[in-house]
């Protein structure tokens, strides 16, 4: 039995088994073969099974997720018996005497290199398909991914890092808990762990990567932050105890469905929850929240092998309204960069990402991309009651250029004879602090403000909060960070608009009074916090 002390980003505790994650695209090393047709061969059953894996998914994606985002993967199948890819895979075998993984891995290189250089949009996109086939395939090659590999048990993921992408790919039906040797507990990592209710332990170390190994039996305790290796009896025995008590304690706020989030004094405050897809309604109306104030929209694209299109984006924006019923949704426009890359953006390489090319400077740079996923909010609006919001915002200028964009989309709409909400609010995110500085500019521009705290703490107290060496730094309860909160809800309710908080820090219960006496309007959080935020709201008493 090993411990380890990481820093715990979602309070549960889970007992399994380990699932060491693994990159797609590890490298491939080349070797000489002597058979070539013997591997050839290789490269033919590989993709049979690669086929038969594509139809797996074609048919579950058209399921759960519909006909447009199923095609990609009809697309996939068809690329792999194109003809130019497969000579070229087997000219390399042939005339290099190479194995099998080398000759797709450089057919990969060479096809997407002449995808994206193309002019044409689309081809380009492409680029990135032609990368993740020939990543199945090489899978295949080396037997990954074989019905009988395939996982069918929960399990602790175990990792270096993980990118934002890499963990909107985890199937998350089979994953237990999350232990990440790095990254920070501001990370979209440990975001995406807390909106998925499952605990999560960050910063584990060095040691521990090298200690594991996948099936091992595994604690995690997302309260203390603790990681146990291979535990001995008792100590699974008083874990299990510990997680079947915090089970109790989880299921009597269940009572609290159905209540009000009223002080004692009578105070009230909406709580909402913040989702990253149309799959997160589900937790959203389990946990009872009033309506969604974050729907961070980016994870749309970060599942896209390509620009979601105006159709796409419509139809998840409606079905997420249309499932909250005519409660509020806010729904955020693309913010995009920093940490969240996606390759078909094809953003150049940066100093300093966290301070460069992201959210609404992508979005006022590259019009088009705007208008499309403007037209999708504006259209979906017609199914309930939506708010739409805009990142990353530093200047009155910004927000006027964006108000400009946004009545050209609807004075499009409108000659279309397209249906839309003429009162959709428009809100802006206040996680600069040159935007809480000037919230009084900005203010009367807009219907509300959801202050973002996660990059307001990064920006205000210059800590990046990808870095887990500046955890020690980082004081969430920093007074300069309150001062701004408190300067962005005075000016905000001086000129009529309502404030909100979509940071990680709404959730903060410790901070729950400070922000009612500020005369914060709404708290989202992710939903498993719903009901622990209500339960604090309906105990404290602000005339006091
Ligand atoms: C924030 O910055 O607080 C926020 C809510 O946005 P994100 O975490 O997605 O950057
Ligand atoms: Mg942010």
């Amino acid at each position: 039995m090993r411990t380890y002390q990481g820093k715990g980003v979602y309070g549960a505790i889970a007992i399994g088994r380990i699932s060491v994650f693994k990159r797609q695209d590890a490298k491939v090393r080349r070797t000489h073969v002597d058979d070539a047709s013997q591997e050839i061969a290789r490269v033919e059953a590989a993709k049979e099974l690669a086929t038969q894996q594509l139809q797996e998914i074609y048919e579950k994606a058209l399921k759960e997720v519909g006909e447009t985002h199923a095609q990609i993967f009809e697309v996939h199948m068809m690329m792999l018996e194109d003809d130019d890819y497969n000579d070229s895979i087997r000219n390399l075998i042939e005339t290099q005497s190479v194995n099998a993984e080398y000759a797709v891995a450089t057919t990969a290189d060479n096809f997407s290199e002449m995808f994206a250089s193309m002019d044409d949009a689309y081809m380009q996109a492409r680029a990135a398909d032609v990368k993740d086939i020939s990543n199945r395939l090489i899978a295949c090659l080396g037997g990954a991914g074989n019905a009988k590999d395939k996982q069918t048990e929960k399990m602790i993921v175990c990792a270096d890092d993980l990118a934002p992408s890499e963990t909107v790919s985890l199937d998350k039906d089979l994953v237990m808990a999350f232990v990440t040797a790095y990254g920070s507990s501001n990370s979209h990592t440990a975001i995406l762990a807390r909106n998925m209710n499952i605990p999560a332990v960050i910063g584990v170390g060095e040691e521990f990567l090298k200690a594991i190994a996948d099936g091992m039996q595994i604690i995690v305790d997302g309260y203390t932050g603790e990681i146990i290796l291979e535990p001995d009896e008792d100590t699974v025995a008083k874990m299990s105890k510990k997680q079947q008590d915090d089970l109790r304690k989880k299921a009597l706020l269940q009572e609290l469905k159905g209540k009000e989030n009223v002080t004692l004094d009578g105070t009230k405050v909406q709580i909402f929850a913040n989702i990253g897809g149309v799959s997160g309604v589900g937790a959203v109306l389990a946990n009872d929240a009033g309506g969604i104030g974050l729907f961070r929209s980016e994870f749309l694209y970060l599942e896209s092998e390509d620009y979601p299109s105006e159709e796409e984006q419509f139809l998840a924006y409606r079905k997420v309204l249309e499932s909250m019923a005519g409660k509020k949704v806010i729904i955020r426009t693309l913010d995009i960069g920093a940490d969240k890359q996606i390759d078909y953006f094809k953003l150049d390489k940066e100093e300093n990402p966290a301070l460069g090319f992201r959210a609404i400077r992508i979005c006022l740079t590259r019009p088009e991309i705007f208008k499309t996923q403007l037209r999708a909010l504006y259209r979906a609006s017609a199914y309930g009651k939506l708010g739409i919001m805009f990142p990353m915002i530093t200047s009155v200028s910004e927000v006027k250029k964006i108000l400009e964009i946004c009545e050209e989309v609807k004075a499009q709409l409108r000659e279309a004879g397209v249906p839309f909400d003429e009162k959709a609010e428009v809100g802006i995110m206040i996680e600069t602090p040159a935007a809480a500085v000037i919230s009084d500019l900005l203010a009367p521009l807009v219907n509300f403000f959801s202050v973002g705290t996660n990059d307001l703490t990064q920006y205000t107290l210059a800590i990046d909060r990808q870095n887990a060496k500046l955890e020690p730094f980082c004081d969430t309860h920093h007074e300069a960070i309150l001062r701004l909160i408190k300067m962005a809800a005075d000016n905000a309710h001086q000129h009529g608009a309502w404030i909100g908080i979509c940071g990680e820090l709404a959730a903060d219960t410790s901070l729950t009074e400070t922000f009612l006496r500020m005369g914060i309007d709404e708290l989202s959080v992710s939903a498993p916090f719903v009901l622990p935020l209500r339960d604090t709201v309906r105990k404290l008493d602000l005339s006091k």
